[in-house]
């Protein structure tokens, strides 16, 4: 534990919103929360940083009721406090907005931000257009100019967040808990969040923030709590800290660089595409990518990043355009073909594209290769759990074991490291 900085809690505070003190949480297997806690004061920005698996969504879930501590207390306003359920945790004024958002797609903004505590007429209905009306107002009071009429899968998702948004301030949050918030927002849409957060910090309200990006760390918090290993390493002022020591701070060792880059020989062309098109979204696309390269393609949402990696890993269909894959014209039909020609596709959204959530680590590592760990269609299960431990090493990904479900691991670990 880090000595400066540390904040000690002792006697209650009254200035504190919150308090969290000593909290541990045991999932079998691990220890997710050894022992940490966090003072979070009335108008202020907290971060919250460390690695994936430090222990973040889960002290968070204990917060908003989603998960039992083992011990600790939890102390809001100064009044020590059971967190019994998510409703409870509501009624405190503590609101949480997951990174996957929480809302009814087919449902009006104003309807979500109601959901289940809707302003009733004298005779017991649904009273729509006060509903209406008092959604309206506290967009406006976001600065946010859509229609709280708009059904919320019409909306953008900087617009579904701020319907979270305005959801917790119908609630009368004291409290906001925001889990990576702007992971899918754009640099403008960031700036708009940001400047709505710094709205609710104005009217006193508390603002627990989970991030991994440095800079907006810098940008945007008061403070800031290193968790590592599901242990506090330390509190410190934003104002008072430097990068590289954040970045001691969670890993527990010296880096220079974020992203240390590593030199390759760049090698022989393994990609080549000409003249590419898909309906609107992908128009003429040509690049060559070779051996030891990094490629970045750069654009804002919707223009056409996903698109394009989807017809070169043939889950679309080209309109047009020639994919070559080491120096050989080839035609992609599937995802099946690409895999076979050595092609890996990480989707944006891990959740519903990219994993199988209730299989385990090991079936989800093999299962794009089960051919290759197959003999007479038999699955040879010990090569399947030689290359899952393998992997598990290599790309430090954190779980208890091969059997561990996916659904369990910590946000970061479908990417197999932090950004
Ligand atoms: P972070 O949000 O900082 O990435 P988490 O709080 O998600 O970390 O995870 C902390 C640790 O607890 C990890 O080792 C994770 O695998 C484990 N964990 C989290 N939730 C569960 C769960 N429901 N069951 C089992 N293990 C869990
Ligand atoms: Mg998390």
């Amino acid at each position: 534990m880090e000595a400066a900085g540390h904040i000690e809690l002792t006697a209650s505070d009254k200035s504190l919103a919150l308090e969290m003190r000593g909290i541990r949480k045991t999932f079998p297997g691990v220890i997710a929360l050894d022992g940490v806690s966090l003072g979070v004061s009335k108008g202020e920005v907290h971060i919250l940083l460390g690695e994936n698996g430090a222990g973040k969504s889960t002290l968070m879930k204990i917060l908003s009721g989603a998960y039992q501590k083992d011990s600790g207390e939890i102390l809001v306003n100064g009044r020590e406090t059971e967190i019994r359920n998510p409703k409870h945790a509501r009624e405190l004024g503590i609101s949480i907005i997951y990174q996957e958002l929480n809302l009814v797609p087919h449902l009006s903004a104003a309807e979500n931000i109601f959901l289940g505590r809707e302003p009733s007429s004298l005779l017991g209905l649904v009273d729509h257009k006060k509903m209406y009306e008092a959604s309206g107002e506290i967009l406006r009071s976001l600065g946010v100019d859509f229609d709280p009429r708009c059904l919320v899968k019409e909306l953008s998702v900087a617009e579904q967040q701020m319907v979270e948004i305005a959801k917790a301030v119908s609630l009368d949050a004291g409290i906001l808990i925001m889990d990576e918030p702007t992971s899918a927002l754009t640099e403008k849409e960031i700036t708009e969040l940001f400047a709505r957060i710094r709205k609710l910090k104005s009217d006193g309200v508390s603002i627990i923030y989970i991030s991994h990006r440095m800079e907006e760390l810098f940008e945007i918090g008061d403070r800031v709590t290193v968790l590592r290993d599901g242990k506090l390493v330390g509190t410190r002022e934003i104002s008072d800290v430097s990068k590289p020591e954040l970045i001691r701070m969670m890993v527990n060792r010296e880096l220079t660089q974020q992203f240390p880059k590593v030199t390759a020989a760049r090698g022989k062309e393994v990609l080549r595409v000409e003249g590419l098109s898909r309906d609107d979204a992908v128009h003429d696309i040509n690049f060559s990518l070779h051996e030891g390269e990094v490629l970045g393609i750069a654009g804002l949402l919707g223009s056409g990043r996903s698109e394009l990696a989807r017809v070169i890993f043939g889950l679309d269909k080209p309109k047009s355009g020639r994919i070559y894959v080491k120096g050989r014209l080839t035609r992609i039909a599937s995802p099946r073909q690409a895999i076979n020609l050595g092609i890996g596709f990480l989707t944006e959204d891990r959740k519903t594209e990219g994993l199988v959530l209730p299989l385990s680590v090991q079936e989800n590592i093999c299962l794009p290769s089960v051919e290759r760990f197959s003999r007479m269609g038999v699955v040879q299960v010990a090569e399947e759990q030689e290359a899952t431990a393998r992997y598990l090493k290599e790309l430090r990904i954190k779980a208890t074991g091969p059997r561990q479900r996916v659904i369990f691991l910590s946000g970061g670990n479908g990417f197999g490291g932090w950004r």
